[in-house]
Formats: C-alpha cells, structure tokens, sequence
C-alpha cells in the first residue's frame, strides 16, 4: 500500500492528504456533535419528567393528606394527555398505592412503592419521587413514562452531518485541487529543465516560477544553479576548444617546422651539387669527360630543385584556392601512355617491369583537366618506381561505379617497401613522410600525394591507399570521367611505345631571325646561347616597348623575324600589351610566349593575347628549340 502511494504523483497525493484531514476532522466533529446532542436530550427529557413529578406532586399533596383517593385519580387522569406517560401512581406514606393511571390495564403501577430515584422497566423509565408538603413527607410520586426518544433525531441529525460532510468533502476537493497544483505546477516546472540539463540537450531551459512562496525561491536557487552550471559548462567546453585549437596550432606549427627542415636540407643539397659541381667544371685541371659528368650531375640536380619549387607552389596554389581545374575531351589512352612515359626509363634503369592495362570497355575519349590527371598519374607512378626496387610496376585503368555515376579508375600497384599501417592514414596529409629515414633514403618532400589527394577532389573523385611493408603498395585513384552516355567504348587500345624524346639536339638546328624579348640578362644570355648555337640569328631587346618598335620596323622594312619569343613580365610594357599591340598593327608572323608556369591562367592569357605557343620558365632547351624549329620551319 504504502509501496504504491509512494508512485503516486503530488497532486493525487495531496488530494488524498486532504481528503482524509478533512473526513477524520468531519467525523470527529460529528461524532462530539452527535454525542453531545445525546445527552443534552437525555437530559431535556429528564428535566422535563422532574418538573411534570414537581407539578403532580404539589397538586396531589392535599388529597394524600386527606387520603382522598378520587381527587387523586382526577390529578393522574390529567397525565391522560401526555403521550409519553404510560402509567402513574401516588402512595400514601405507609406505601400503599392509593390512585393509579395506566394506559395498559395488564400493566398497572406496582401496588407498594418502590423505592424512589429513577430506574428503567423495559422501555420504560420510572421515576419514583417523594410528595412533599411544608417539609414532610406526605407520600410518593410513581410515573412511567416512555424512554426519551433520542434516535430518531440523532439520526436524521447524522445524517446531516454526512450530507454536510459530502458536500463539505466536495468543495474541500475543489480547493484542494486548486491548491494542489498550486503546489505541484512549480514542481513539475522543475522536472523539464533538469530533463534536458541531465540529457545535455537544451541548456538553457529555466523552470518558471509561479509564486513568491517557498517553492518560488526554490525556482529561483535551481535556476540560479542551471545558470551557473551552464557557464561553467560553457566555460570548460571553451576551455576544451581552446586546448584543442592549441594542439592543432602547435601540430600544425611542428609539421611546418619539420617540413622547414625537410626543405632546407631538400633545397640546400642539390644547391650544393650544383655550386660545387660548377666550381669543378670551372677549375682547369678537370678533363672533358669529367665536365659531362658533372654537368649532368648539375642538370639532375636542377631539375629536383624545380620539382620542389613546382610542388610547393601548386601546394600553396591549392591550399588558398586558386587552383582552377579545365575540364576538356581528353583521348584516355594518350594521356595515360603519356603518363607512362614519365617513368618508363626510369623503371627499365632499375630493372622493374613495368606495364600499364587497360581492363574491360573503356571510353576512347572522357572529360578532365588532363595537365592535373597527368601531374596525379606520373606523381603516383614516380613514387611506386622510386620506392621499389626490384619486382614490378604496373598502371591499371578501368571503369567502376553505377551507370549512372561511373569512376575511372587507375591503380597504380607496386612490389616495393610498403607503407607501415601506422602511416597509412598520414600519407596523404602535407608535409607528411612514412619515416624521416624515407626522406633520408629516397629524397622527395612529403607533398607529392598531399598534392594528389587534393587534385583528385577537384577532378570529382579521391584517391586511396593499401599497403603491405614489404609487400608493396596499390593506390587507387578515381575520378569523374564526365558524361559517357554515347561516348564510344573499346575493349582494346593500341600499345604505344614511347615516341623517343628528343635528346639529340643536332636535329633541332634552324636558320632564320628571331627577336627574343627578355629583360634578364641571364635569361637573355642564356636564350641567346640555345638559338645561336642552333643556327639562328638572334637579336635581343629588353623591354615591350622595345619589342614592338623593333618587330614593327623588321616587318615595315619587309624583313620580318621569323619569330618572337616574348618573354611577359617586362618593364614598360609586359608581353600580353607587347603581343596585343603588334596585332592590333596587323602583324602576323609567328609570336611564342615564355611564361613563369606558376602563374594562374597564364597559358589561357597568352593564347588570348594572341601568342601562338608558349613555353614555361626555367627555359628547357630541347622545348625551345623545338619551337624554334616548328616556327621557323618554312614551309
Ligand atoms: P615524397 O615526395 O616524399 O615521395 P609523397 O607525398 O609522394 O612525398 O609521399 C609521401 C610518403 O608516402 C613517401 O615519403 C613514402 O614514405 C610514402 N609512399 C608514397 N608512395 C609510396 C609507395 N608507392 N611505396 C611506398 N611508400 C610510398
């Protein structure tokens, strides 16, 4: 019982107090009521039966005197209309039953007189008392009268009292009511947001108050306290953030800091090479053949630096967003044998076999940015050849995903050194290496994926890595290939061998002027020295201004060059202006531009501009004179 009154809620539990205060206070007061009421009939009755005896008494005084039984009976026979006397009787002093009055003639008055006070005869009270006159006792009073009837009024007064105590009861349950959830609605306020504060949803939910009794300060205290445990709460999350921020800054800060390192001895060993390797050419004791050596050894080292710087550059490019992607129809094969071609020499120097597949129907043309899937291609096949050294690498290309959204996918699997596990999940981050012992063993910066990661985000796919260490490493990448719906689908493309680089620069000689327009003075000696050497005349200027007014003056006395190479940074006037101007004069002939690759949409800019071609900063001497040759070429 008290097991279940403890489920009760506050509410039923204060109706029920309430009802039970009230109903045992009812009761109390009915029962105090109903017996008081008791007694004071009792004694109304009785007082009543006293004053009839006095009465009686003082009339029948005379006729026991004279003993004159008829005058007596006369006296009694007046009792005839008191309804509540059944019989009386009046003795004489010896006893003796002088007259008598009886409604039941079976049951007159005793004959002698009882002995006086007050006794009760069945449901009959008898009262005995004596007759007095001046003092003396003159004989006895006997008088039988009906038990007073106190029932039946003490009953309908009972039920009064319940009537009163219902009613009573009702109205009590109404203000209880009313009461009650005056009591329980600020309690029960409490209970939401201590819910939601112990759910950790919604802090900032306060109970509301509804009085200023003591449960209102109650309200108060509790918010007092969800208000201070929310801005401690606030306070320690703050905190939290605060520390991680930290740690992130302070990851970040060492990764760069290491990467700083990385650089410093990336950038300064080839620099080292390179200036210590010119000091040996430059000294008179070293033979010819050791001057190939060496500057072959410069020319290597060259070529990683401008990697680093490349990479860096496309890094930062990436990182504050200024990568644009060009999306164009690209023939699949071309692209991933020229792709191929990057390390095929590479792989052979090192006796790895290498292969590339293409797998099942495959489009002959898809749509990407091909220079950034390239630089992804020949980023992934470097590496696989770089950290393997003996077994295989392999380049497979295939098609995966619903129809609807299909990827191209090409795995680049090796039998190399593998990646620790511990690392697996880093090597896509910048800066990041398997091992500082890598950096040590194999070179490189720790960007080259960070970069492949991000390219392939932007051409619509990602790239992922599995590796076994000692095993070798697959890394998948994928991309949107565009639209394939009607695009033409083969099972087999033509193996291509590589088309041999030009090494030989004897084939690239020419004849013919070219205006060279450059404002370094290195880079003019140096551009100077490929073309005359080639076979060309040459005739430098310094300036965009400069290179207008000479190629406008070739061209008025109809000698024109048979080319421009118009470098773009210039004072005065840069190359885009030079170029703009000489062909808004209507000039015509041939116009290559030299352009620092790192810049955005230079290449677009050019062509804009009105150059033919163009051809990236460092200067490569096979790509200039090959467009030396291909501009200059007469027919
Ligand atoms: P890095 O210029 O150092 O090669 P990457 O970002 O290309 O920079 O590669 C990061 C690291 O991932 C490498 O230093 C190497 O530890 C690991 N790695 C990448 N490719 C391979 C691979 N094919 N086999 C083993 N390890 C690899």
């Amino acid at each position: 019982m008290i097991e279940r009154l403890r489920h009760l809620s506050i509410r039923v539990k204060l109706r029920l107090m309430l009802c039970t205060v009230l109903a045992v206070a009812l009761l109390m007061a009915c029962f105090a009521f109903v017996g008081l009421e008791f007694g004071e009939q009792h004694e109304v009755e009785l007082a009543r039966n006293a004053t009839l005896a006095e009465v009686m008494t003082a009339n029948l005084a005379s006729a026991l005197v004279f003993q004159h039984a008829d005058a007596a009976v006369e006296t009694l026979a007046a009792l005839r209309v008191r309804q509540d006397i059944h019989g009386a009787a009046v003795y004489s002093v010896d006893g003796y039953r002088l007259a008598y009055f009886s409604r039941d003639p079976d049951a007159p008055p005793p004959r002698k007189a009882p002995p006086r006070g007050n006794a009760t005869l069945g449901e009959h009270r008898i009262t005995v008392t004596p007759v007095m006159l001046d003092d003396e006792r003159v004989g006895t009073l006997y008088l039988q009268s009906a038990q007073p009837n106190v029932g039946d009024a003490l009953l309908k007064k009972a039920l009064l009292s319940l009537v009163v105590l219902v009613v009573c009861s009702v109205i009590a349950l109404m203000i209880g009511d009313a009461l009650a959830s005056a009591i329980s609605r600020p309690i029960l306020s409490l209970v939401e947001p201590a819910r939601a504060f112990s759910l950790g949803k919604n802090t900032r939910i306060r109970a509301r108050k509804y009085a200023d009794d003591e449960l209102g300060m109650l309200v108060d205290r509790i918010n007092e306290m969800l208000e201070r445990i929310e801005h401690d709460t606030e306070l320690r999350s703050r905190n939290e953030e605060l520390r991680l921020e930290n740690a992130r800054v302070e990851e970040v800060a060492q990764a760069r800091a290491l990467f700083l390192a990385n650089m410093r001895h990336e950038i300064r060993t080839p620099m080292t090479a390179i200036l210590g390797y010119i000091e040996l050419i430059a000294d008179s004791g070293t033979s010819v053949s050791e001057r190939d050596t060496y500057t072959e050894i410069i020319r290597r080292n060259g070529r990683h630096l401008l990697d680093l710087i490349n990479d860096i550059l496309d890094l930062s490019k990436i990182e504050s967003g200024r990568l644009d992607v060009e999306m164009m129809p690209v023939q699949l094969a071309d692209l991933v044998y020229d792709a191929a071609e990057t390390v095929r020499v590479k792989a052979a120097e090192k006796g790895l076999a290498f292969s590339v597949e293409f797998e099942g129907a495959l489009p002959v043309s898809i749509e990407t940015d091909p220079t950034r899937l390239r630089q992804i291609l020949t980023n992934l096949l470097g590496n696989a050849v770089k950290f393997t050294t003996e077994g295989s690498v392999q380049l497979r290309v295939g098609l995966s995903g619903a129809e609807s959204e299909p990827k191209l996918e090409f795995e680049v699997l090796d039998t190399g050194i593998g990646i620790p596990e511990a690392q697996l999940s880093s090597v896509f981050d910048p800066f990041a290496q398997a091992d500082d012992s890598t950096t040590r063993r194999f070179g490189g910066t720790g960007l080259g994926l960070a970069i492949c990661w991000r390219l392939a985000a932007r051409l619509g796919g990602s790239v992922s890595v599995s590796s076994e260490p000692g095993q070798g490493s697959s890394f998948l990448l994928q991309i949107d290939p565009g639209p394939l719906d009607g695009a033409r689908l083969v099972e087999q493309f033509e193996p291509r061998t590589a088309e041999p680089e030009v090494d030989d620069l004897s084939v690239l000689t020419g004849t013919g002027r070219i205006l060279v327009a450059e404002d370094g003075i290195d880079n003019q000696r140096l551009v100077r020295a490929f073309l005359e050497r080639a076979g060309y005349q040459v005739e430098v200027v310094g300036t965009g201004t400069a290179a207008v007014e000479t190629a406008l003056d070739a061209w008025a006395r109809e000698e024109p060059f048979e080319l421009i190479l118009m470098d773009i940074h210039m004072p005065q006037r840069d190359g885009y202006g030079a170029t703009r101007r000489l062909r808004s004069e209507g000039y015509d002939g041939p116009i290559v531009a030299l352009t620092a690759r790192a810049m955005k949409g230079e290449r677009e800019e050019c062509l804009a501009a009105g150059c033919d071609d163009y051809a990236s900063k460092p200067i490569d001497r096979v790509r200039l004179l090959t467009l030396a040759e291909k501009y200059t070429r007469s027919d």
